[in-house]
């Protein structure tokens, strides 16, 4: 073609990157990689390789070993070995190493961009300028943290062996996303990269040696999904790290349940992209072009249920349309590419079978005519219009570039639909106005929003999920604080186990609840009043000595479910402002303040006089504590290195079911419900086993403190029948169990359904009476999850 003709036609021509300098890399490794344990490359132990492929081509490009449970084990061996030293080091020293990857991951940044883009089939525009320098960013930022832990972090200790267990999408990304901040806590680190993206973790292992990082710090296992399942289990590990999906994240809270490993789960999304009618359309396409159409959709937070005001909506889809036509597909190493290829085949058959289903479900679909490759997995751009937001393609993730679009008419109508999903990993939100941005931003539940532009990350922001998007946080100060405990929890001695009642059905008690009480009858508490117990049983309550206290009602599943329902309707806590919530808590404990000598009187024949006057004297004192706190527990403000601040909010996770300790009736009833309460949850609280009377006395202050009704609930009974309904209710947002071992490991596997949120004792023992233990951020940080909204600035 003559230059004229380039001219008219302005068709761009190939600007292929040169791959040779990777592919002598690979031909150095004779096309052949082990593990890297503990400093050096080794041969898997059971002699078996897996063959890694460029998807674009669908040819081999090198051979992977594949972990066996041995070589797992040979891995955590050599992380727990290297522990105490790397422990040792200076906060300065291992910042030192930090750093020096850094420098060494932009040093071989191209040759990592072109090795990820033949491994994983992602434009080299992508990896070149997007996923590579968030690495080196990545491991900049977290040199800085793990010099300022000590001042920052002061009483936290590192967890120790950390297993890693990361996706395809962003291979090289997501391994620093982890062992980034492990490191910097001062943990070491067994990681699985995907087993279709291998390369870049194993050139990874390379600069770790050119750095001459202490050798097991970092090991890397392949493998497949059974390599990773070895690793979740593996009982010499502390933290389990897991990026991927919803699924394989459920197995993986089920597996470590009956274990103290902390986890940490970012797992799918179906993040809505909501353009509103005073929106710049034309921003808005373009941002669409990203949430959609980077990395071939294969993005967890991709924005891939466009939401469109009804009045713009035939506008914006005839833009989308002519914008989608002008998307160039081709092979990945081209300069000029935006769709690359999808991982393997597959994938590329899931995709399929998800739009068909879709179009069988009335959903129209629309493909520009781009000329598509003949070789290898591609996937042309799509859009699919009239879709029901019932529709399969509506609801499930499906992770490849299909758009699947809806119209809303008013704000209120985008929230409803937006947040019609069982995950809240992202959002965008398109508008001019501020006003209404920030206000529909406000009311989505995704850990991130993004108003006015679309997948932004920083090392510095927090990136994580609400709901079945997982839990915990990548990035930020709270990302760091996955990898870290507080030093007292860990070294605290285990409680002994508990008796549990003999009959786990729901009605079974002791005797009808009509029986009169001997000294007093209590009530469960449910939405602001007193309730009888939907069994119409009841259970004898006994002082220190076997004497006969009172009766206590047994509820069950119904009273729980009213109670769920009232927690619901409370939604009014929240939204109240932190100063009228303070306000509340002031007068509970000026209340519980007066009443002092009766319920010490009362809670002394079943604890002791001492033991009564401690918890209604702390009891006091932390009411007041957390009033004080209220206000005070808010957000920070991020400044990217991009024009864009992010406004990191800690918002209530929702509805909580509290199980409180059987040892401190009263203390410990207040310790957990009032940092949730604080900062605008609402609670359904199981009072102690032990002692459940003290709910009358509870529910007489907060009827007479402001409390909205339904902020707390309170349902009596056997801990571990109500647990396991709480567990199982899909309302309840999150679970704090406060028990022995095996109720603790009850919380959490049963609350695998919606993958709630679990807190825990672990079984340990809490010293309710110590302020450093038993109240202030450790809870309050359990009682929220951040949110980060990010809003541009600039012309
Ligand atoms: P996947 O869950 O199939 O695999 C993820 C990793 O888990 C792989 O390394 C795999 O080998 C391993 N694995 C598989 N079965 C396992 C088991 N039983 N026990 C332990 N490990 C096991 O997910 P994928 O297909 O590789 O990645 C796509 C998913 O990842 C999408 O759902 C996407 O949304 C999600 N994702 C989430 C984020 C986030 O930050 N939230 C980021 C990227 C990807």
């Amino acid at each position: 073609m003559s230059i004229v003709e380039k001219f008219e036609s302005m068709e761009y021509g190939t600007a292929p990157e040169d791959p040779k300098e990777v592919l002598a890399w690979l031909d150095r490794h004779k096309r052949r990689f082990g593990h890297f344990i503990n400093g050096s490359f080794q041969p898997p132990s059971a002699g078996q390789y897996f063959d890694t492929t460029d998807p674009s081509t669908g040819e081999k490009l090198a051979s992977v070993a594949e972990g066996s449970p041995a070589d797992v084990d040979a891995a955590v061996a050599a992380a727990r070995a290297a522990l105490a030293p790397w422990q040792a080091l200076t906060p300065h020293a291992r910042a030192r190493y930090l750093y020096a990857i850094a420098r060494l991951v932009q040093k071989h940044s191209r040759r990592l961009a072109v090795l990820e883009t033949l491994d994983n089939g992602k434009p080299i525009r992508e990896s070149r300028d997007i996923d590579i320098p968030l690495v080196a960013r990545h491991f900049y930022h977290h040199a800085s943290w793990a010099q300022l832990l000590p001042q920052e972090f002061p009483g936290y200790e590192p967890c120790g062996v950390v297993g890693q267990i990361i996706p395809w999408n962003f291979p090289l990304l997501m391994l620093a996303w982890k062992i980034a901040p492990a490191l910097a806590a001062g943990n070491t680190v067994v990681l699985k990269p995907a087993e279709f993206t291998p390369l870049t973790a194993l050139a990874f292992a390379e600069i770790c040696q050119e750095i001459a990082l202490p050798p097991g710090v970092v090991n890397i296992v392949n493998g497949h999904g059974a390599t990773g399942e070895a690793l979740a289990k593996h009982s010499g590990v502390d933290k389990i790290a897991f990026t991927g999906s919803t699924e394989v994240g459920r197995s993986i809270r089920a597996a470590t349940a009956h274990s103290h490993k902390k986890l940490s789960l970012e797992l799918g999304g179906k993040s809505p992209f909501i353009v509103f009618e005073d929106a710049d359309l034309d921003s808005a396409v373009e941002g669409l072009v990203d949430g959609i159409w980077f990395n071939q959709g294969q993005v967890c937070c991709a924005g891939s249920r466009l939401l469109v005001q009804e009045s713009i909506a035939e506008v914006l889809l005839q833009k989308v349309c002519d914008r989608m036509s002008t998307l160039r597909a081709g092979p990945p190493l081209d300069k000029s590419i935006d769709i690359g290829a999808i991982i393997a085949d597959v994938q590329l058959q899931r995709i399929r079978s998800l739009v068909d289903q879709g179009v069988a479900e009335g959903a129209v679909c629309w493909q520009p005519s781009v000329k598509m490759p003949t070789k290898g997995f591609y996937y042309p751009p799509t859009l699919l219009k009239n879709v029901h937001p019932t529709s399969i393609v509506a609801q499930q993730e499906i992770f490849g570039p299909v758009l699947v679009s809806m119209t809303f008419r008013t704000p209120r109508e985008a929230v409803e639909l937006a947040n019609n999903t069982v995950y809240g990993l992202a959002a965008s939100v398109w508008s001019e106005s501020i006003n209404v941005a920030l206000h529909v931003a406000a009311q989505l539940k995704a850990g991130v929003v993004w108003v006015n532009c679309t997948n932004q990350f920083d090392a510095a922001c927090g990136f994580g999920g609400y709901r079945e998007s997982g839990y915990g946080r990548e990035g930020g100060r709270e990302g760091l604080r996955e990898y870290l405990e507080p030093a007292w929890f860990r070294n605290a001695p285990k409680l002994p186990a508990a008796e549990r009642p003999a009959a786990e059905t729901e009605t079974d008690g002791d005797a009808p609840f009509a029986t009169p009480a001997i000294d007093r009858t209590v009530k469960l508490y449910i939405g602001g009043k007193q309730a009888r117990p939907d069994s119409g049983y009841s259970m004898a309550v006994r002082g220190a000595k076997g004497e006969l206290l009172g009766e206590a009602p047994l509820g069950n599943r119904k009273d729980i479910r009213n109670a769920v329902e009232a927690a619901r309707k409370a939604e009014g806590w929240a939204k109240a402002t932190a100063h009228n919530r303070a306000q509340v808590l002031y007068y509970l404990a000026e209340n519980l303040a007066q009443r002092r000598e009766e319920i010490v009187r009362r809670l002394a024949a079943a604890v002791g006089e001492k033991q009564a006057a401690s918890e209604v004297d702390t009891g006091i004192e932390r009411t007041f504590a957390y009033a004080a706190w209220a206000d005070k527990f808010d957000g920070a403000v991020h400044n990217p290195p991009v024009r864009n601040i992010a406004i990191a909010m800690n918002e209530p996770i929702g509805t909580i079911g509290i199980v409180c300790p059987r040892e401190m009736p009263l203390l410990g009833f207040l310790s957990l419900a009032l940092p949730a309460l604080a900062v605008g949850n609402t609670v359904i609280a199981v009072p102690s086993e032990t002692y459940p009377l003290i709910a009358g006395d509870l529910y007489q202050l907060f009827d007479t403190s402001d409390l909205t009704g339904g902020a707390i609930n309170i349902v009596i009974g056997y801990a571990s029948q109500l647990l396991k309904v709480l567990a199982e209710h899909d309302d309840v947002d999150a679970v704090w169990c406060f028990g022995d071992e095996a109720l603790v490991a009850d919380a959490k596997s049963m609350s695998v359904g919606n993958l709630k949120q679990v807190f825990t004792n672990e079984g340990r023992v809490i010293d309710w009476f110590k302020t450093e233990q038993a109240e202030g951020r450790w809870f309050l940080e359990h009682a929220t999850q951040v949110k980060n909204v990010w809003v541009p600035y600039g012309e």
